[in-house]
């Protein structure tokens, strides 16, 4: 008879009770999640398929075209972190051979520019240096030039700390016959943003920034012009799991019958209607407000420390994840373990920016003022302390 027998023995550590401390996340994100949220990932599952699931996902897909300010049909959340939301628009909006213009202000530009290499694109990219926007003007000299059928800007670059200018983008990706891309990953619901109003194709975010809730989806909507683009493709999209139409039917956005595509993270899309529903009591643009204000509050709080902002300009600033200056002699990883044992955790920078500056992120709900004042006088008390060493 067979004999069922293991060589490799059970891990000693899994006969112990998880480890999970009560952090607060200031950093890029996550962000700090608020327990009624995470309290919803603990209710029964559903099927994927079932009416009440359906019914949620309805809701989401609401919340969604609230925040996005959006009424594009194609309003979903993709399975997966914010990457994964830049693979699905990338995938879908392409097509091998075409041309993708990237504007690179730090490394979610390099990431997107990566990416369209991988797909076989032709990629384009108009760079500047850390801390600054890429200029219209730039962008619209090369999209001339090179008639991208994508033009990629990230809204918030969190690697440096900038918020990209929106404005007459879409016109001059329309006028040279392409569509226009925005990563609003770092950026949704803490910086203004409309969708429509600014003539955007497509746009994806991820849920554990401003939002608050745990990473695992990428919201997404495509304009009604990309799902044409889409629908008119040559060869389909090179992926399954990230095809716009099928993920499109699968959320109800065609109004076909529902087909099975895959799995949703279930538990994940409650604790996502949860953080829209708190969004939509405490509306969208209440939310963007106190973002602005929090920030400016801060720039103060920090300048009158003797710390000076990586972004020089104001207006170039992102108001929720601020960039500040090592100052000269601080041991950043110093000022980061210091906080971490305070419960606090901060970052330093990401990419090119490491070892020059520190990333303070105030998403959603960590940019209630009070909140937020205490948490940077802590972090302002460290770097003294640090700086005396
Ligand atoms: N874009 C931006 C602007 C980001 O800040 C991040 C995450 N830091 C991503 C994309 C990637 O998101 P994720 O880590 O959720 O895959």
């Amino acid at each position: 008879s067979l004999r069922v027998m293991s060589s490799i023995p059970p891990p000693e550590c899994l006969f112990k009770d998880i480890n999970i401390p009560n952090r607060q996340l200031f950093g890029p994100g996550p962000s700090t999640m608020p327990q009624v949220i995470g309290s919803t990932q603990a209710q029964p599952l559903l099927g994927h398929l079932h009416p009440e699931f359906v019914e949620i996902m309805s809701q989401v897909r609401l919340g969604l075209q609230y925040v996005f300010k959006t009424r594009n049909a194609y309003t979903l959340a993709v399975s997966g972190t914010g990457h994964a939301g830049m693979e699905a628009a990338i995938l879908n909006l392409a097509e091998r051979g075409e041309t993708l213009l990237v504007a690179k202000a730090g490394i979610w530009g390099q990431r997107a520019a990566d990416l369209g290499r991988r797909l076989g694109l032709k990629v384009e990219v108009v760079e500047v240096g850390d801390g600054q926007i890429v200029p219209l003007s730039a962008i619209e000299e090369a999209a001339t030039r090179v008639k991208p059928a994508v033009i990629f800007v990230c809204h918030g670059e969190s690697s440096t700390g900038i918020a990209q200018p929106l404005e007459g983008l879409s016109k001059i990706a329309h006028d040279n016959g392409g569509l226009l891309l925005v990563d609003t990953v770092a950026s949704l619901g803490g910086a203004p943003f409309d969708m429509d109003a600014l003539g955007v194709d497509c746009v994806y975010s991820a849920t554990q920034k401003v939002l608050n809730a745990p990473p695992g989806l990428a919201p997404i909507s495509f304009s009604d012009r990309a799902i044409q683009k889409i629908k008119k493709r040559k060869e389909r999209v090179a992926s399954f799991y990230f095809d716009a139409l099928e993920l499109g039917n699968y959320w109800g956005c065609d109004g076909e019958m529902r087909r099975y595509h895959h799995t949703a993270p279930i538990s994940t899309v409650y604790a996502l209607r949860e953080a829209l529903a708190i969004i939509a009591k405490k509306g969208i643009d209440t939310l963007i407000q106190q973002h602005l204000d929090t920030a400016t509050g801060l720039y103060s709080q920090l300048g009158e420390a003797g710390l000076s902002m990586f972004v020089e300009r104001k207006e170039d600033r992102l108001p929720c994840l601020h960039t500040v200056k090592v100052p000269e002699g601080v041991d950043w990883k110093g000022v980061q373990t210091a906080l971490f044992q305070q419960g606090i955790e901060f970052a330093g920078g990401l990419g090119a920016t490491t070892g020059k500056i520190f990333r303070i992120g105030t998403f959603g709900q960590n940019s209630e003022p009070e909140k937020a004042k205490e948490v940077v006088n802590k972090f302002i008390q460290v770097v003294k302390e640090q700086s005396k060493l």
